[in-house]
């Protein structure tokens, strides 16, 4: 009994400690607070935000190009062309936009892994340790795929969606895929 009491109380001082570090510390959470209010009064509609073309690292412009070479290389996992190939939207609008990004990254990876924890905590009755270590692990997992997609998120937050543009891309991909076809058709019956 002893012994689960003293784990009990242990959890509990690692929990406190653990939480003071990560969501009490007065940066982490004004950051959080700040970053939510100014996300939620700042997002603009207009703009013609698209989740699907930032989750894919299009160009928010023309939803056509991509905004990342691809593959990707490990050594610059951020390389990105000066300007979509579609439409010719500048990828880096001004010098240092990718400081944003930053913020952006933050935010989701706080929310992301604060809402993990205290689930796996207080529901799943996990140790504090134990989700620390799977935190960790997630971490180290999503480090890339957060930085791409926190850097698309932030160009598709900032450059507004051309509704003529994707028209005009959709429809020059559409002809050179009829072009295709029509090569391979005249190819085949030779
Ligand atoms: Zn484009």
């Amino acid at each position: 009994m002893a012994f689960y009491i003293s784990t009990y109380h242990d959890i509990c001082l690692q929990f406190t400690y653990y939480s003071r570090v990560f969501l009490f510390f007065p940066p982490f959470s004004y950051f959080l607070a700040y970053f939510t209010l100014y996300f939620s009064i700042n997002f603009d509609f207009n703009m013609g935000f698209s989740l699907k073309a930032s989750w894919n690292y299009k160009c928010p412009k023309c939803r056509h190009g991509d905004i990342f070479v691809s593959p990707m290389d490990i050594k610059n996992p951020l390389n990105m062309p000066e300007r979509c190939e579609k439409c010719g939207q500048r990828t880096e609008p001004e010098l240092g936009f990718y400081y944003g990004a930053m913020m952006v990254s933050y935010g989701i990876s706080a929310w992301l892994y604060l809402g993990l924890v205290l689930i796996l905590v207080f529901y799943f009755k996990w140790t504090v340790n134990k989700a620390m270590v799977l935190l960790i692990f997630l971490a180290v997992i999503t480090y890339l795929p957060l930085l791409r997609y926190s850097r698309s998120l932030w160009l598709h937050f900032n450059v507004r969606h051309s509704a003529e543009e994707e028209l005009k891309q959709k429809q020059l991909s559409l002809e050179s895929k009829k072009e295709v076809k029509e090569n391979n058709w005249k190819h085949s019956h030779k």
